[in-house]
């Protein structure tokens, strides 16, 4: 496989510091050198994650990149959104790994936990010691979370969790579990730990999308958890969405990861693939494919980088955050189409990456908001009238 430079026609690469170039290179280089020459045999191998790459990852500090102390890399925004773009370079289920151990359980952890909570399990998951999943979709809730069954009763100094997260990555080899309930207070959160008397997993398998990345069903089964174990901060939806934003802003730097291999490999190919007497790439239809691409990164580019400053300054709106979401996945997807396209039957098998990002991307449309949901945030926004 060919080196990867980066995709950067507007030159912003000016515009980062040498930490946030630093960080990006590094992880770059991992992913080339140490994920690209194992995800073949993952993928075909159905719901499997490279684990012996883990250890590698929290040393590159990829585990809770922009959090402060707790042996997390306290990097900024614009660094943390580089990182998950390389990551995701690689491969959908690599940045996802990373974004729900740091943005989906250390966050939480970190935003709504007591200090034994963070002593206990910040340290431990950013060394990649300890594995996390977000439990908050179920069979029947996902845009509408809130309508939950999962329940939590108080029972003295415990709580009794009964109910079923499915689709939760990760779910089946986390030692703790960020599990969202519904008390008579309202949505609470909860550490359940691995191991935990009613608690068991299942991976959900014939996956066509995310093959690289373990996805499972918990189920819930008069779950004990102490009240120590409660995110005693957390109160309400909001809790829950607090840390999908921070999730939601990761995968808009990661689908221009994703549109940037895609992109290389296309450029790449169609410089060498002859068709009736000529390079591929010399013709018209496909210059405007690969003009459209590059202005499509371009653009994700410049809204993430924007949306990076203003997450470091304390300006970040959740509506933005649902722009850039919307919009990157959106083009992410219409490149890899495009390129799995000009492959021509090469595109269809795995030699070739173009075809794994496409259906990785259906994925990475529907979790964290589908592109419906974000379409009906922003709609919210502009008309001050809620349609969903
Ligand atoms: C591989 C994978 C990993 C995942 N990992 C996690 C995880 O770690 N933790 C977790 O909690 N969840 C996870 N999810 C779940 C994901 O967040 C949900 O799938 C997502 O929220 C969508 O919910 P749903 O699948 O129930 O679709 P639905 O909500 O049923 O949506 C189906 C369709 O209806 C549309 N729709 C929904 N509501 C409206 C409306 N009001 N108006 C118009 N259209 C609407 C949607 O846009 C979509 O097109 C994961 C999913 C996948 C596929």
């Amino acid at each position: 496989m060919a080196d990867f430079n980066g995709v950067d026609f507007l030159r912003l690469d000016e515009l980062l510091s040498e930490e946030e170039r630093m960080a990006r290179d590094t992880v770059r280089g991992f992913v080339s050198r140490e994920f690209l020459p194992l995800i073949q045999e993952h993928i075909r191998r159905d719901g499997s994650f490279p684990m012996e790459l883990v250890p590698r990852m929290a040393e590159l500090g990829v585990f809770g990149t922009n959090l402060e102390g707790y042996g997390c890399a306290g990097m900024n925004n614009v660094a943390y959104g580089l990182v998950m773009q390389e990551l995701e370079r690689g491969d959908s289920g690599l940045r996802s790994f990373a974004s729900v151990q740091g943005s989906l359980v250390m966050y939480p952890i970190y935003s709504y936990g007591s200090d034994a909570q963070k002593d206990r399990w910040l340290p431990a998951l950013a060394a990649g010691k300890a594995i996390g999943c977000f439990g908050l979709t179920e069979p029947d809730f996902g845009s509408f979370a809130q309508g939950m069954r999962t329940k939590a009763e108080r029972r003295g100094g415990s709580w009794i969790l009964n109910g079923t997260k499915r689709w939760i990555t990760n779910g089946s080899i986390a030692d703790v579990s960020v599990v969202w309930a519904r008390t008579e207070e309202g949505i609470r959160g909860f550490l359940v730990e691995k191991g935990a008397r009613g608690f068991e997993t299942l991976d959900i398998k014939g996956k066509f999308s995310l093959r690289g990345s373990i996805t499972s069903e918990l189920y819930l089964t008069d779950v004990e958890v102490p009240d120590q174990s409660r995110l005693a901060k957390a109160e309400g939806m909001k809790a829950p969405l607090s840390c999908l934003t921070q999730a939601r802003y990761g995968i808009s730097w990661g689908a221009i990861g994703a549109a940037m291999a895609c992109y290389q490999e296309v450029v790449d190919y169609t410089k060498e693939r002859m068709v009736q007497g000529g390079f591929l790439a010399a013709k018209q239809l496909t210059q405007e494919k690969l003009a459209t691409m590059l202005t499509e990164i371009t653009k994700a580019q410049l809204l993430c980088l924007r949306l990076g400053r203003l997450k470091d300054e304390g300006k970040l709106h959740h509506t933005m955050v649902s722009m850039a979401k919307r919009n990157n996945v959106n083009a992410a997807l219409e490149i890899a189409r495009a390129a799995r396209d000009l492959l021509g039957a090469n595109g269809i098998v795995d030699d070739y990456q173009s075809m794994r990002h496409m259906v990785n991307l259906e994925t990475v449309r529907t979790y964290e908001g589908t592109h419906d949901i974000h379409t009906l945030i922003l709609g919210e926004h502009i008309t001050g009238m809620r349609a969903f």
